[in-house]
């Protein structure tokens, strides 16, 4: 599996970056991971034709992971009176809160799926399953597994012990650490650089990327927090590049 950076920040982003989205390819698929804003600007770059992207998944629904779907409703309309887009685009995404996700469709664009806790998707021999995380709205992080490999990403989460169990055995976790420790306090709902080194230390994982970072912190502190921590393969999210896993 081949994955490619496209937004790394949040809960905004930095003079020209983006906020949360990924693109996961196999051979056979393209899946893109949430859709925050400036994301559909850079996933044209690698997937100007979305009849190719076979899905989209949303971990949830803050802005920052999912507002440009509001613009892509759009291209995919309008793509589709250009005759250049066959068919929606199959998306899996939480029901909740049910005013943004009524507020998704738009002329048919989406075929919506809902995901939970426990849900398990096939996408051409890709195997897909969630956990609820620990965040202020249903959020999930997500396993992709396929030919014997496994790539967890966080979604938005606090700390929580359940998460250990499912980025184990993983051989790439894609980890949000929005801040620097010393900022942490239980009103953060997300992970600092150094807990994501203790989950990725108490789940024996190898490799880690961090991202979703918050402007305003360094990342380079927030790298050296986790090695701290975390011995192993440590690398941080950046936009545009590619992490073969
Ligand atoms: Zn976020
Ligand atoms: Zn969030």
């Amino acid at each position: 599996m081949k994955l490619t950076v496209l937004g790394c920040y949040g809960p905004y982003p930095k003079a020209g970056g983006s906020c949360s989205g990924y693109l996961l390819e196999s051979e056979e698929t393209k899946i893109l991971i949430d859709c925050g804003n400036g994301v559909l600007s850079k996933l044209l770059n690698y997937c100007n034709d979305l009849n190719k992207l076979d899905a989209i998944f949303i971990s949830h629904m803050h802005p920052d992971h999912m507002s440009d779907l509001m613009v892509m409703r759009y291209a995919i309309n309008i793509k589709q009176m250009f005759g250049k887009l066959k068919q929606p685009i199959p998306i899996y995404l939480p029901a909740s809160p049910q005013e943004e996700y009524d507020r998704i469709q738009y002329q048919g664009a989406f075929v919506r799926n809902i995901i939970h806790e426990g849900t398990e998707i096939s996408i051409n021999n890709m195997k897909v399953t969630f956990k609820k995380t620990d965040h202020p709205l249903e959020c999930y992080a997500m396993a992709f597994e396929k030919d014997n490999k496994k790539f967890v990403y966080s979604g938005d989460t606090k700390y929580f012990d359940g998460f250990i169990d499912f980025v184990k055995g993983s051989n790439l976790l894609l980890c949000e650490a929005n801040i620097l420790h010393k900022y942490m306090n239980e009103n953060v709902p997300h992970l600092s650089g150094r807990q994501v080194g203790e989950i990725a230390v108490k789940a024996d994982l190898q490799r880690v990327i961090l991202t979703h970072f918050l402007p305003e912190i360094s990342v380079a502190e927030l790298l050296e927090e986790t090695k701290e921590v975390f011995p192993h393969m440590l690398q941080i999210a950046e936009e545009g590049k590619c992490y073969f896993i």
